[in-house]
């Protein structure tokens, strides 16, 4: 079980959140060139006109900078009623937080538009649905020590902060993020967690996630990987972020410059909406891909938001042309007061087969079911084989024509594969 409430905590972990260092020449010299687009650029002169190209591109500055609260948020945005009812319940206990730069992309005025309900909290999230839990994938009962989510044999799942950037309202560790349950790392926590890592062989794959582990600082990030990579066992290092496309200015030279000292290391990039595909995320991916880092996408299929074949087309081709590999289309966890975000599975499958044969391949991702209780993924396609008539099986293809027929001496009946 995670040790919440223990003395390490989180004023420990914000000294290390990169928001006060002084940035090297070479990210400085990177920040002023760096390009905003127009429309945030507009956001930017309209809401926060002290803050200069410099300024906003700093990371440090928009972390400094974040919404947190009804004021801030009220700043920027025209909220609407029940915006602001779920801003003041009482029976929030989740933290609401965005940067600037994400407060850009979100319309300012219509409260039902797609990346604002993904991050401004909703009455229906304090409605526990049937089936919902606070950890519905069954995390605490599979974590050895602190901070290790042991759940497959060959891999572990690293949490090393309870800090992101901006707080997804459909999030499974809202349990854990945003300050809740006072769970957070130091580094003594982490020494712990190495040490399981390098007792137990079978680990050949350490997924570091959180939180989001990129808001630490590069020396932070360089001490944790340097100890994780001369493990004999572990093969390779993935890191799962939203920050490119959440706080993209976090991207700078001198990190993509370290982490690709730490290689073979993967990125999975959370993203839901072409919305998110702006100039700033590709510069983002750019810089990661030039380092040699393969770059994965993980997309939450959720209601209202981007449950509809065009939309996941577009962010599927957003992703290939900024380098990003789509890899995951995930139906939304049970996480508790997540109905109103929950799709049919059924529809996660019609999407997919919206994109199998009228895209290339490479955009089209794995629908993944993480199966509750700690059950793992399981990856649903569209059915397309329709039976079997002697030694041939029979299939409808991708436009729906029905009849081909693939020989298949002596195979299984489809109802058994
Ligand atoms: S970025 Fe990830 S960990 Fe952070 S709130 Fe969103 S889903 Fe949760």
């Amino acid at each position: 079980m995670y040790h919440r409430g223990s003395s390490f905590g989180r004023p420990k972990l914000r000294s290390r959140v990169g928001t006060e260092c002084t940035p090297s020449e070479r990210d400085f010299r990177a920040r002023a060139r760096a390009e905003i687009n127009p429309v945030t650029d507009a956001f930017r002169r309209r809401y926060f006109p002290a803050a200069t190209a410099a300024d906003w591109n700093d990371y440090r500055w928009q972390l400094r900078h974040r919404l947190t609260s009804m004021r801030d948020l009220s700043r920027v945005l025209v909220l609407s009623t029940a915006e602001r009812a779920a801003l003041a319940d009482p029976q929030r206990a989740f933290a609401v937080g965005l940067t600037p730069y994400y407060a850009s992309l979100i319309d300012t005025t219509d409260a039902t538009t797609a990346l604002r309900k993904t991050v401004l909290p909703q009455a229906a999230e304090f409605r526990r649905g049937a089936g919902e839990r606070d950890d519905p994938l069954a995390e605490d009962t599979h974590s050895p020590v602190p901070g290790i989510v042991h759940r497959y044999p060959d891999r572990v799942l690293f949490l090393v902060t309870d800090y992101c950037p901006v707080y997804c309202r459909y999030c499974t560790r809202s349990r854990l993020v945003g300050g809740n349950a006072g769970f957070g790392m130091n580094r003594a926590q982490w020494l712990q967690a190495i040490a399981y890592i390098e007792r137990t062989p079978v680990i050949r794959d350490v997924l570091i996630s959180g939180g989001d582990p990129l808001v630490y600082t590069d020396d932070m990030l360089d001490w944790l990987l340097s100890r994780l990579r001369p493990i004999p066992h572990v093969e390779i290092i993935r890191i799962g972020t939203k920050i490119p496309v959440a706080l993209p200015q976090r991207i700078t030279p001198g990190l993509a410059a370290m982490l690709r000292r730490h290689h073979p290391l993967h990125i999975s990039l959370h993203v839901n909406h072409p919305a998110e595909i702006t100039a700033e995320a590709s510069s983002a991916c750019r810089r990661l891909a030039d380092a040699g880092i393969p770059l994965w996408s993980q997309t939450v299929l959720l209601r209202g938001v981007n449950d509809d074949i065009e939309i996941i087309r577009a962010l599927m081709h957003a992703l290939l042309t900024i380098r990003v590999r789509p890899y995951y289309l995930l139906q939304c966890d049970p996480i508790t007061g997540s109905q109103h975000f929950r799709t049919p599975v059924a529809k996660g499958i019609e999407i997919i087969r919206g994109l199998r044969g009228h895209t290339s391949g490479y955009a089209v991702p794995q629908f993944i079911v993480d199966l509750p209780e700690g059950g793992g993924k399981v990856s649903l396609v569209p059915d397309y084989c329709t039976g079997r008539s002697g030694d041939d099986l029979v299939f409808r293809n991708y436009e729906g024509v029905d009849g081909y027929r693939y020989p298949d001496p002596g195979g299984a009946d489809p109802g058994l594969m």
